[in-house]
C-alpha cells in the first residue's frame, strides 16, 4: 500500500509552497487508498520555534488536508497517532545513533574532526582554483580506533558519509525521469553533527526507511540531495522510495515566492479571510492540471482527478487574480453565516463596528454581508465595499450614475419616495416591492425611469446587489438621510 508522507520542519507557519506539497501527498494517498502520515523534521536545534508544531498542524486542518498517521493535536496537546512512531525526529535519535554506528562499522562513514577554520581555508583555496567547494576527505584517513581515542578524550566530531570515487548513482524521478549523478560530484556530506542530532539527510532516509514510505513527494529543491540518499540507501541495502520533485512556486520575476514579496504563508490568506477550498483549489493547479479545463474542483474531485503523470517540471507562477477568482467562486456559493464570521473581525479592525455590535446587529451583518459576498474575492476585501451601509455622503463617482441624478423627473420622485419611507412602520424585504408598484401607479414612472434613480441615490451606483435588500439593510434613517444629501 502506499504511505506517503509531508515532513516540515517546525518553522511556526506553512509556506503555500509546503501546503501543496501536503496537499499533493495527502491526493495521492487517499486517490490510492494510502496513509498519509507527518512527521516533523525538527533536528536542526537552532531554528526551534515554540508552539510551531502546533500551528502548522492547525494551518493543515484549517486547509483540511488532514494526516492519518504521525503527529496530532488533542484537545491542543500533541500526540503521536500510528505504529511507526516516535513521528518527531528529536524524539529518534538513540534510533539514528544505531544506524549511524553501522555505517561506520562497515565503512560507508567516518568521524570528521576538521575544525570550522581548517573548513574555511580549505573552501578559500577551492574557490580561488576555481574549483566547486567541497570536503577534501582529510580524515577519512583517522582509523577508526584512533577516532574513538580522540572521542574520548572528548574531541568535538561529526560522522561524515563515504562516497566511493567514480560511481553513478541512479535513480528515476517520476517527473523528471532518470537523473544520474556521478559521486565525483557529490560532497561527503555530514550525517551526524558535533551536538549528536543527525542532519537531514541522514534522518530523512533513515525515517523513510523505517516508516515504510513508497513515494517521497517533495519539493524540487532537494532534487541535488537525493542522489546522497539513494546512495545511502544502496549501502543499506534498502529498497528507495519513488520519488516525485514538484516545481517550485514562483513569483512574477520567475524567482521562488518568498516572505519578502507579501503573503506566503497559509495562515497569512487564512486571515486574510480567504476560504480554505478556494486556497487549496487554487494550489492543486500550480503545477499540476487536468486534462480538460476544468478549474473548480472539490476535494473529493481533486482526489479522483490528480495525478502525479500531469505534475509539470518547470516551476508555476503564483497568480494572485486567479487565486481570487477561485476564492470568489466558494465566497459566493459560502453560507451567509460562515462569511459574516469570516468578515466580522476586518469590520471591527477598520472600526465600522465594535465587538459588541458585532454580536447585537449579528442578523443585521448577514443581510449586508449577503449583499455583498457575490462580489468579495476574499472576506476581507469587505471593508472595501461597505461604506455605503456606514455613511450617508456617498456621491457617485460614475458618470453613468451622475447622469441619472440629472434626469428631469428626479425631484419629484424622490419626493415621492421619501414620504413613502418616512410613513413606513419597517422597512422590510417587502417594502421595496410593494413601494415602487404604487410608486408607478401613482406617477407613471416606470421600470428603469423609476428603480434607477432610487439605486443610484441610495448606492451612488448603477449596478449593484438586490434593491429590495438593500433597503432594509439600509434602515429608515440611511435612506432618509442618503436621499436629503442627493438633493442637495
Ligand atoms: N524537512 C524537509 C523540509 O522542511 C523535508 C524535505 C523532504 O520532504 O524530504 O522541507
Amino acid at each position: 500500500t502506499v504511505r506517503v508522507r509531508f515532513a516540515p520542519s517546525p518553522t511556526g507557519f506553512v509556506h503555500i509552497g509546503s501546503l501543496r506539497t501536503a496537499l499533493y501527498n495527502y491526493l495521492f494517498a487517499k486517490q490510492n487508498g494510502g496513509k498519509y502520515i507527518l512527521r516533523v523534521e525538527d533536528t536542526d536545534q537552532s531554528r526551534y520555534v515554540e508552539g510551531a508544531i502546533e500551528n502548522m498542524i492547525e494551518a493543515l486542518k484549517w486547509a483540511g488536508i488532514e494526516h492519518d498517521e504521525g503527529v496530532v493535536l488533542e484537545d491542543g496537546k500533541l500526540v503521536q497517532k500510528g505504529e511507526y512512531g516516535p513521528y518527531i525526529q528529536s524524539e529518534r535519535l538513540d534510533i539514528y545513533k544505531e544506524y549511524i554506528d553501522k555505517m561506520i562499522e562497515n565503512g560507508h562513514a567516518y568521524y570528521c574532526f576538521c575544525s570550522k577554520e581548517r573548513l574555511d581555508v580549505v573552501r578559500d583555496e577551492q574557490k580561488t582554483h576555481g574549483e566547486t567547494a567541497k570536503y577534501d576527505g582529510h580524515c577519512r584517513a583517522v582509523s577508526i580506533e584512533e577516532a574513538k581515542k580522540r572521542i574520548a578524550n572528548g574531541e568535538d566530531h561529526v560522522v561524515r558519509l563515504k562516497l566511493p570515487k567514480n560511481h553513478d548513482v541512479v535513480f528515476e524521478d517520476m517527473v523528471r525521469g532518470k537523473v544520474v549523478v556521478n559521486t565525483d560530484d557529490l560532497d561527503d556530506q555530514v550525517l551526524m553533527k558535533t551536538d549528536g542530532y543527525p542532519t537531514y539527510h541522514f534522518a530523512v532516509i533513515v525515517d523513510d526507511h523505517l516508516m515504510g514510505i513508497t513515494h517521497v513527494i517533495r519539493g524540487e529543491e532537494w532534487v541535488p540531495s537525493t542522489p546522497k540518499h539513494v546512495y545511502m540507501y544502496e549501502v543499506f541495502g534498502w529498497e528507495a522510495p519513488k520519488f516525485v520533485h514538484l516545481p517550485n512556486i514562483l513569483n512574477r520575476d520567475r524567482k521562488k515566492l518568498s516572505k519578502r514579496q507579501g503573503d506566503v504563508a497559509a495562515e497569512d490568506f487564512k486571515k486574510k479571510g480567504y476560504l480554505p477550498e478556494g486556497l487549496v483549489n487554487y494550489l492543486a493547479l500550480v503545477g499540476w492540471s487536468p486534462e480538460d479545463n476544468q478549474e473548480i474542483f472539490s476535494m473529493e474531485e481533486l482526489i479522483e482527478k490528480f495525478s502525479l503523470e500531469r505534475v509539470s517540471k518547470s516551476g508555476g507562477v503564483f497568480d494572485t487574480d486567479k487565486l481570487n477568482w477561485i476564492d470568489a467562486h466558494y465566497m459566493k456559493e459560502g453560507e451567509n453565516a460562515r462569511i459574516t464570521d469570516l468578515a466580522i473581525p476586518h469590520l471591527i479592525k477598520a472600526g465600522y463596528i465594535t465587538e459588541k455590535e458585532a454580536k447585537e446587529k449579528y442578523e443585521w451583518l448577514k443581510d449586508m454581508v449577503q449583499l455583498l459576498k457575490d462580489r468579495l474575492s476574499y472576506a476581507g476585501e469587505i471593508i472595501e465595499k461597505v461604506d455605503i451601509f456606514f455613511k450617508t455622503e456617498i456621491a457617485p463617482e460614475d458618470e453613468n450614475a451622475q447622469e441619472i441624478l440629472k434626469l428631469e423627473h428626479l425631484p419629484h420622485l424622490l419626493d415621492v419616495f421619501v414620504q413613502k419611507v418616512e410613513e413606513a412602520e419597517v422597512i422590510d424585504e417587502a417594502f421595496g416591492k410593494t413601494t415602487l408598484k404604487a410608486i408607478q401607479k401613482e406617477t407613471g414612472y416606470k421600470g428603469k425611469n423609476l428603480f434607477m434613480p432610487i439605486r443610484v441615490a441610495l448606492t451612488g451606483e448603477v449596478h449593484g446587489p438586490d434593491l429590495n435588500l438593500m433597503m432594509k439593510v439600509l434602515g429608515k434613517q440611511n435612506i432618509l438621510r442618503r436621499i436629503e444629501y442627493v438633493k442637495t
